[in-house]
């Protein structure tokens, strides 16, 4: 409490905090020694904003223990003492939002509005959601069966909390797409550790204090601060891995839990498709490319990436684009309404975005607007448009992450799918069109979790429904009814109350019997009814 205390104030005094760390779940390594420290930068002003500690592989085994102990009174509690904890924790989130967005804005740079829409409006719900729909989502279920061979049985199925779910969680969204999933984990009964990105796990920490003050039994929700190591050694200690970050880690996580069959659901990356049809409201579909391929600085897994628009419109459009785009205010965040677009998180990102840009230039490729990595002491990529694109680079091919819009003329719809549907990715899609039937025609050939109709990124909010990547986008979803059951293994129990004392089909067996069942087999199944 006091850690954060002292961090929150100094991100208020907007000054320098090098001697600021945050309340650190493992002060110490296993060996007795002060445990090593990782420094989070503010990537908007390169200022120290933190350090946490670096843990060690033999750290995370001593809180995965710590977790397994924990986790059976956190069951016991049952749903309903669940809820209060959960229910809590929404009311500490609003009343302290702005704490949490000066947490976010500070490990991350991205703007105040960016933390406020896309993070507290993400996990506030959240946690009203899954507190409500937990008992409904997990109830026991009677389940109908034909078989003769169970007439007179009652066939049920349950839902039991695996343990100790590992969350592992990128950099772009540390309250979302990190601590956003331990909340089902944790509605459905399980102990949960969190491995943040290295670069942001204030916010994780954060989200423990705030967990903590609810009543949340001791050692319910840990966080593993560390790096990539880290997150390898926790995978062997959990019951089940939820893993969002890029593709190349997701299929490291695959492999590693594979050696112990440690179920995994994988968030991925996208390369999204936006399609823009000549009879698209194009201020509308323009005001979209714009803020969802610019929104929390282009750092969104499901933004737009990649736009092909009909060649009559595509002037007119790329004219909208470019005068929005060109009007975005960019720079150090500082409060509500400072700046459109912030920071890049992570340094190597910038650079992925700039060799993007570099390569399309190369092949022939225009920037309309915007187009090069700002002068330090902040991490700044400006907005950019580019135009006379095409699938030989990599800015229509590989996912850049980063505040670009690269806008391809396509002579007609199908050419438009043929182009979006020519990925390895598969997360997001949408199309753009004042026809909503042919909308929803298209949206339905396209090769990706989602495909919606003159939206984008949105359905993000709708918890209730599932959200996941086809293809190399991932593995599994999250949201819906699957999106806490994966966190429970399912058991099932036959119930026989009263009945034969030695069913037909137990020994001896004899030929009568055998004729019986035989007969019973045809009359049952024979006829090929369905
Ligand atoms: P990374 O894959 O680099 O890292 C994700 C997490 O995995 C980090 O906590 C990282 O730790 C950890 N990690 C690194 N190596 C290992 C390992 N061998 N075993 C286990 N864990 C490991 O992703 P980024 O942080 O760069 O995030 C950006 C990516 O996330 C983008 O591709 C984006 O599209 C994707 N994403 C997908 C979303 C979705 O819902 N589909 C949502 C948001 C982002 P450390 O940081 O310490 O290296």
């Amino acid at each position: 409490m006091a850690g954060h205390d002292k961090l929150h104030r100094a991100i208020e005094e907007n000054r320098t905090l090098a001697e600021t760390t945050v309340k650190s779940p493992i002060p110490f390594a296993a060996n007795g020694e002060a445990a090593e420290q990782i420094e989070v930068e503010n990537p908007a002003t390169g200022k120290l904003v933190g350090t946490v500690p670096r843990m060690s592989p033999t750290d995370v085994r001593e809180i995965a223990s710590r977790a397994r102990a924990a986790q059976p009174g956190w069951e016991a509690m049952g749903y309903e003492g669940r809820a209060q904890v959960l229910l809590r924790a929404q009311k500490w989130l609003l009343t302290n939002s702005r704490r949490v967005i000066d947490t976010i804005v500070s490990e991350t740079g991205k703007t105040h509005e960016d933390a406020q829409i896309a993070e507290i409006g993400y996990a506030a719900p959240a946690f009203g959601f899954w507190a409500r729909n937990a008992p409904r989502f997990l109830a026991d279920e009677r389940v109908s069966i034909r078989s003769p061979m169970l007439k007179g049985k009652r066939v049920v199925m349950r839902h039991r909390p695996l343990g100790v779910v590992g969350v592992i969680g990128p950099w772009n969204y540390p309250l979302t797409n990190s601590f956003g999933d331990c909340i089902p984990a944790l509605a459905a009964g399980n102990a949960v550790i969190m491995k943040p990105s290295e670069i942001t796990p204030l916010t994780s920490l954060l989200m423990g204090e705030m967990l903590a003050e609810c009543g949340l039994p001791a050692d319910v929700y840990q966080v593993a601060t560390g790096l990539g190591d880290v997150g390898a050694e926790l995978i062997d200690h959990v019951d089940f891995v939820m893993f969002t970050g890029s593709i190349e880690t997701g299929k490291r996580v695959a492999e590693r839990a594979a050696r112990t069959l440690t179920p995994v659901s994988l968030e991925l990356g996208g390369k999204d498709p936006m399609i823009v049809l000549r009879d698209a409201d194009l201020e509308k579909a323009a005001n979209a490319a714009t803020w969802y391929s610019m929104q929390n600085g282009g750092q969104t897994c499901i933004s737009v990436e990649r736009v092909y628009v009909e060649e009559p419109i595509y002037d007119e459009f790329v004219k909208l684009v470019s005068e929005k785009v060109g009007k975005l205010r960019q720079g150090v965040p500082a409060g509500p309404g400072s700046v459109d677009v912030g920071a890049v998180t992570f340094g190597p990102q910038a650079e992925i975005v700039d060799s993007h840009v570099k390569d399309a230039v190369a092949k022939g490729a225009r920037v309309a607007v915007g187009g090069r990595l700002k002068d330090g002491p902040g991490r700044f990529y400006e907005p950019t448009v580019l135009l006379d694109v095409d699938h030989t680079m990599r800015c229509m091919t590989e996912e850049t992450f980063g505040p670009t819009l690269p806008i391809m003329k396509v002579p007609d719809a199908d050419e438009a799918v043929r182009l979006a549907n020519d990925s390895d990715y598969g997360l997001q899609a949408s199309v753009w069109t004042r026809d909503v039937i042919r909308g929803e025609e298209i949206a339905a050939r396209m090769e990706a979790g989602v495909a919606s109709v003159n939206e984008h990124q949105i359905n993000y909010f709708a918890l209730e429904a599932p959200m996941g990547g086809w293809k190399q986008s991932g593995l599994g979803s999250r949201h819906g009814p699957d999106g806490i059951r994966k966190y429970t293994r399912r058991q099932v129990s036959v119930i026989s109350r009263i009945g034969l004392r030695r069913e037909l089909f137990m020994f001896p067996y004899s030929k009568c019997s055998s004729k019986l069942l035989g007969t019973a087999l045809k009359l049952l199944h024979g006829r090929g009814k369905r």
